[in-house]
């Protein structure tokens, strides 16, 4: 799938549509999900251009493992949860709806998340 310069996340990342920012470095932005499936729910999303974790190259990859590590450490003393979920689909086969790859970061289990 080609990528969509004009995606909801494009236009985050480029600053034209608001979102509740909670950590951005040069090449990750992380901010909270718009219908949180519980609270706290975050979004980790590399600022490259890429609609799936496929199509990532590795280094913006692993700057997003970095924030991830960063930003699920605090939500989890934030929340006072002992643990967190980390999801990531790839195509709307998968439940994939933005097309732009994205990590959610879910403060507790995974059975919190709602089926599609
Ligand atoms: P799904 O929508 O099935 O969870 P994704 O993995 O593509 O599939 O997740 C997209 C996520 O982006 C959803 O959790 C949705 O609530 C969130 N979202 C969509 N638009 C915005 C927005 N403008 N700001 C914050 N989060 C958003």
């Amino acid at each position: 799938m080609n990528y969509d310069n004009n995606n909801i996340f494009a236009r985050i990342i480029r600053g034209e549509l608001p979102c509740i920012k909670v950590y951005e470095d040069a090449d990750t932005l992380a901010f909270m999900d718009i219908m949180p499936q519980m609270p706290g729910h975050l979004l980790v999303l590399p600022k490259a251009p890429a609609v799936t974790l496929y199509q990532l190259p590795d280094d913006a990859l692993l700057s997003c493992m970095q924030t991830i590590k960063k930003v699920g450490k605090a939500l989890q003393t934030a929340m006072a949860v002992e643990g967190s979920t980390l999801v990531q689909h790839n195509g709307s086969y998968a439940g994939q709806s933005v097309p732009h790859v994205h990590f959610h970061i879910i403060p507790g289990p995974l059975k919190g998340l709602k089926p599609h």
